[in-house]
């Protein structure tokens, strides 16, 4: 059989190195799939760090796009019912909830199981099958993968652009921020998670959506797509007392938005953004995924305003899907491949590095062929 390459973390803070591994034939129930295209998300910067406890060495890469190779014994449907064939373009849900636990079943909250297995995060490519990270030229999707095909007319970009971003989006807005038509938004953060979440608030139905964030590059691509109605800039309007009146003023009477939804992964946001919620209404703290600690912030507001304070972590495998299958309708009304940036999978450390920096705003690596 041939080999495979794939980037791997081997120690933490070090550059990833392109390694190459077995292929391997599906068994019963599997997939194997020829990666086209992998996204790296802000996640992946903090995996990198160390900043979450993950085992090495590991394939990186929770989002990705690609073409089946190999079907298992016995997997003759996508996650929707939809006949698969080897040479399919799909995607699939970076996760595998167990099933058993309560989160799963009871409360129907997969995204909280405590022992789900995640791609290109906590299994080793030590480990049999290896491929276990979308980073690379191929990828061993595990029985249980909630795997779909990409819906008719849509592209692999246009698929991954959103990322991770984009199911996460489906949870916290869909499923817990709720908002209704005709609602004042606000999101703070313009990175993918803040233009994903603005995206779907807008197809909720949102009246307007502000969009609070930075830097100046980041908001001229979110108006250049058509993401938000207003943008506040962070990084002119510096002044927190006096941004907040500047938000303000953007909702009926100045009285504060109906739903205001943190992603921007500082703690210190949060006490701004209970500043921006009108009483009675919704804070969504969705961007702190990782443990950046405390920060100070006026309890009395909760109560006063009666405030209705939500957390989301991640997302599920059938908000995978569902982002999935809103892929047509977001790219009719916003020009989604616009956000990336293509790097070759052997340029992996320096799409981290322009990540990091800021420069691209979702970098995607690219094998094989490139659509
Ligand atoms: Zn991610
Ligand atoms: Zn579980």
């Amino acid at each position: 059989m041939s080999e495979r390459n794939a980037a791997v973390l081997r120690e933490f803070g070090t550059d990833l190195e392109i390694t190459s591994f077995p292929e391997v034939e599906p068994k019963a129930g599997a997939v194997v799939v020829d990666v086209t295209h992998a996204g790296i998300c802000g996640t992946d910067m903090h995996l990198q760090r160390g900043k979450l406890p993950i085992p090495l060495p590991v394939v990186l890469g929770h989002e990705a796009v690609g073409r089946v190779r190999w079907l298992g014994e016995g997997v003759r449907t996508d996650a929707t019912g939809a006949p698969l064939h080897e040479g399919d373009l799909v995607s699939w849900a970076s996760n595998i909830p167990c099933g058993t636990c309560s989160y799963c079943t009871d409360e129907d909250e997969p995204s909280l199981c405590e022992t789900r297995k995640v791609y290109g995060i906590n299994q080793s490519c030590a480990q049999w099958p290896h491929l276990s990270g979308g980073w690379s030229e191929q990828i061993y999707l595990q029985p249980g993968s909630t795997i779909v095909k990409l819906p008719e007319g849509v592209t692999p970009e246009q698929v991954i652009a959103l990322g991770c971003a984009g199911p996460t989006a489906v949870h916290a807005v869909l499923d817990i921020g709720k908002p209704q038509e005709g609602d004042v938004v606000v999101v703070q953060g313009s990175g993918p998670v803040g233009l994903a979440a603005a995206m779907y608030a807008t197809m909720a139905g949102a009246a307007k959506v502000i969009v609070v964030g930075g830097p100046a590059n980041r908001l001229e691509t979110a108006r250049r797509l058509g993401v938000g109605d207003v943008h506040v800039d962070i990084f002119t309007s510096t002044d927190v007392a006096s941004r907040v009146a500047e938000v303000l003023a953007e909702t009926p009477d100045g009285r504060g938005a109906d739903v205001v939804i943190e992603a921007t992964g500082v703690p210190s946001a949060v006490a701004e953004g209970i500043d921006l919620t009108r009483k009675g209404g919704k804070y969504l703290v969705v961007g702190q995924y990782t443990d950046h600690g405390p920060t100070p912030l006026n309890p009395h507001l909760i109560t006063r305003k009666q405030l209705q304070v939500l957390g989301s972590w991640a997302f599920s495998p059938a908000n995978h899907l569902h982002h999935v299958r809103s892929v047509p309708r977001l790219a009719a009304r916003f020009d989604l491949s616009q956000l990336v940036t293509r790097y070759d999978l052997s340029a992996v450390n320096q799409a981290l590095a322009d990540m990091r920096s800021g420069a691209t705003l979702k970098p995607v690596l690219v094998s094989g062929e490139v659509s």
